[in-house]
């Protein structure tokens, strides 16, 4: 029999409430093997408590704490599921997917948009499906999903309502569960183990270009001591340059060491600072083009990258991490 390590972190699987309450976490008393005595027949599981969280909560040194606790127990196990809330599982899959390069067994986060005590409930299905694909599956962080595996690092919640919660609008989905399990061409192949980093820098700022953005608050982010910004432009890549330039903003931030990188407000195609003057501009001021990653992948990204800066190397140590991929993140 496999042996599965399932580990809770909290949100909507297993809450209780709503209509009219707001649904909050539930104390955590039932076992979750309990609920769903089928998961048995997939797999020898042992379930952890890591947190009992509305993933709103959810903050950066949750993620490098899970990351670690996975490092750990990973060798014991043949895969790791998480259990999640959708919130902010994309921003959780991409940091424990840069947290875990040297992945050589499969680790699946789901949750559920119904609690599992729903008669009508996602969570049982994506329970199943996501212990079945920390056995089968390719050694990556993963969502679990509506019958879709997806690469972590590339996922984004694209749904408040329906039971497809997850979009992976540059990568198409990593499995398709159907009668049996489809498996894409382009999954990961196993990598050596590395030494667990939990180096990370938290004053970053993800900010969303709009007509009527005053230059002058960034500025002012800037003095107050940012690191890293992912702007999240127009397009290809294209901020303002004329009315409410962002470029000195660029500038400044190129003469103070902060990082900016540029990500699109468009969920498909690409960055390419080359296209347009608005993204020539920022090539220009020293902006770091994030391609076609996702902005949970682009922020996460950027925290670990900085947080293994040298202080006077940010900016060349983002660059650097942003001209390679670290777990597919990027085309
Ligand atoms: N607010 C919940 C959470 O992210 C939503 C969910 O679980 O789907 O924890």
């Amino acid at each position: 029999m496999p042996r599965l390590l399932l580990v809770h972190t909290g949100g909507t699987l297993m809450m209780r409430g709503g209509d009219p309450a707001p649904l909050a976490p539930d104390v955590y008393t039932q076992d979750l093997l309990a609920e769903l005595p089928v998961l048995k027949k997939v797999a020898d599981i042992e379930t952890r408590i890591f947190s009992n969280l509305d993933s709103s909560d959810m903050q950066p040194h949750h993620w490098v704490s899970l990351g670690a606790l996975v490092h750990e127990a990973l060798p014991s196990y043949d895969g790791v599921v998480i259990v999640h809330g959708t919130d902010t599982m994309a921003y959780t899959a991409s940091a424990l997917a840069f947290l875990l390069p040297g992945l050589d067994r499969p680790v699946v986060m789901t949750g559920a948009q119904k609690p599992l005590g729903d008669v009508r409930t996602d969570a049982r299905s994506n329970l199943v499906d996501a212990c079945h694909l920390a056995v089968v599956g390719p050694p990556e962080v993963g969502i679990v999903f509506d019958s879709k595996l997806l690469r972590g690092c590339r996922a984004t919640k694209m749904d408040a309502w329906g039971m497809s919660a997850f979009g992976s609008p540059a990568c198409t989905p990593l499995a398709e569960l159907g009668l049996g399990v489809h498996f894409s061409a382009h999954v990961l192949p196993k990598r050596a183990a590395v030494s667990f980093d939990a180096r990370i820098e938290e004053r970053v700022l993800a900010v969303r270009t709009f007509p009527g953005l005053d230059p002058r608050l960034l500025l002012g982010a800037i003095d107050a001591g940012v690191r890293g910004i992912v702007l999240e432009a127009f397009g290809a890549g294209n901020i303002p340059r004329l009315e409410n330039s962002l470029v000195p903003v660029l500038e400044k931030a190129r003469a103070m060491d902060v990082a900016v990188v540029i990500a699109s407000q468009c969920p498909r195609g690409s960055v390419d600072l080359a296209r347009y003057l608005g993204g020539a501009a920022a090539s220009g001021a020293g902006a770091i083009s994030a391609g076609d990653m996702t902005t949970e992948a682009a922020l996460t990204k950027l925290m670990l990258a900085l947080g293994r800066a040298e202080s006077e190397g940010r900016v060349r140590t983002a660059r650097e991490a942003f001209a390679r991929s670290w777990a597919g993140e990027m085309g």
